[in-house]
């Protein structure tokens, strides 16, 4: 059976084995179209998630470069005397910082 991906498609399927019941021929046919479905609609999600952690770290990034979100500045966050590549785990600022990096990567 081949992979479906349309989400309103699964929809109606769904929709049709809830209505016919368990054990009916709508409802193993939604189950073995999950079956085949779960890799590209895992992938989908998987991609989903990226993009959305994306986002939010660009939007972070911003609240940082704002000054909407500060360094604590107790000895580890980046500056003049510390340097660029240090990071303070419990500034906030720093923690966006971390988080931007490991989503680059
Ligand atoms: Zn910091």
């Amino acid at each position: 059976m081949p992979a479906v991906t349309n989400f309103d498609e699964l929809k109606r399927l769904h929709n049709e084995a809830r209505v016919r019941g368990a054990g009916s021929k709508a409802w193993i046919e939604f189950a073995m179209v999950m079956f085949d479905s779960f890799p590209a609609l895992y992938d989908t999600a998987k991609a989903m998630n990226a993009r959305f952690s994306e986002v939010r770290s660009n939007d972070d990034l911003i609240k940082v470069a704002t000054g909407q979100v500060r360094h604590l500045y107790n000895g580890e966050c980046p500056d003049e005397v510390e340097g660029p590549n240090v990071r303070d785990p419990d500034c906030p600022a720093c923690q966006v910082l971390l988080a931007a990096v490991a989503t680059a990567n």
